[in-house]
């Protein structure tokens, strides 16, 4: 059987159950490479520039681990924007080209574009050249793609109801078996951040598990809906044309006028230029609610963001019991005043 590999980095998070979808009705077996450990990362650093950012270099390291398992092919597709002028990083378009120069010999890449920037013509094109590699008729892979869309559609119900993107994607390959209890919490935080870096546990640092053993219920940012969120990012002065940017300050904003959310979390990444935008943006405009940037890299510890993290809840707990919290200023704004 025919197999293809899919690296667990990057748009895996958003869009694993698609793609699985897609190749097993093709006839595919789906491979995937191993949860993300320190072997992965120091594969990705040794197999990358320093510039890079962490989730390029983890995702490095999970293209290295299947290129050892030789799968018929590797799926790294070149994603340039997933909806109507806005756009994803540009790192992500050069991904394919990056793991040829650096693996010359390395299985065949299914490098499909997604460019739905001015129309889905490209895309459709793409997913009829990629689907005829499995000697799929138009008709048959049509409708393995259209099946992908509806399991990822499943996939989201689960993000929407409070999973994380990785929990549901786990929940949609057990099919909605055996649901992780949420253990009992007296304070509510709002963690944001791009995917691919938050709910990856080796990347966070298992941030959100650290938030939840000290008794912090977490809201993710796939959470917050799409209309809610996008009529927020349309109040910036100008709009922002990076889709997963505009989903975090548009889901920033909604979290901080909800009364459920006590405080705050933004996970970003050295060297990303997004972060360093949207972080900016979002500790400015978020006014009512205590705000905490953290940012990582591959030398950080955990030692570290546990006290960060513990320090914040401990603030959040005293700004409950007493109705206030001053003279605690958040990156240099006042996080509550009467
Ligand atoms: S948005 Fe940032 S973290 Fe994501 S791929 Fe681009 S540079 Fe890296």
């Amino acid at each position: 059987m025919t197999q293809v590999g899919i690296p667990r980095g990057l748009f895996y998070f958003y869009q694993y159950p698609l793609w699985k979808t897609f190749f097993n009705d093709l006839g595919a077996e789906v491979i995937t490479s191993s949860p993300t450990s320190r072997k992965t990362i120091d594969h990705g650093i040794e197999n990358t520039v320093d510039e890079c950012c962490l989730p390029i270099k983890v995702y490095f390291g999970h293209v290295s681990e299947l290129i050892e398992k030789q799968p018929d092919y590797i799926l790294a597709p070149r994603l340039i924007s997933t909806e109507m002028r806005s756009y994803i990083c540009p790192k992500f378009m050069g991904v394919p080209d990056m793991i040829r120069a650096n693996w010359p010999d390395c299985p065949p890449l299914i490098d499909i574009t997604v460019d739905c920037s001015r129309d889905t013509r490209q895309l459709w094109r793409d997913i009829y050249r990629v689907g005829g590699l499995f000697n799929g008729s138009k008709k048959s892979i049509l409708a393995a793609y259209e099946h992908g869309l509806r399991e990822m559609k499943r996939m989201r119900v689960w993000t929407r109801q409070g999973y994380s993107p990785l929990e549901a994607i786990e929940l949609w390959e057990k099919h909605g078996e055996a649901a992780a209890e949420s253990p009992d919490s007296d304070i509510c935080v709002g963690v944001l951040g791009h995917g691919y870096s938050l709910y990856d546990p080796a990347i966070s640092l298992q941030l959100t598990d650290k938030l939840r053993q000290m008794g912090c219920k977490v809201v993710f940012l796939e959470s917050c809906l799409r209309e809610h969120l996008e009529e927020e990012a349309a109040r910036l002065p100008k709009k922002m044309f990076w889709t997963l940017g505009r989903k975090i300050v548009g889901s920033a904003l909604v979290m901080d006028k909800s009364p459920e959310i006590d405080g705050i979390v933004y996970l970003a990444c050295f060297g990303c230029g997004p972060d360093s935008m949207v972080g900016d943006i979002v500790a400015r405009k978020v006014r009512h609610k205590p705000f905490m940037l953290v940012t990582i890299d591959e030398h950080s510890g955990e030692g570290g963001l546990v006290t960060r993290l513990e320090a914040f809840c401990d603030m959040l707990r005293r700004k409950k019991v007493q109705g206030f919290e001053s003279d605690l200023s958040p990156y240099g704004f006042h996080a509550h005043s009467h």
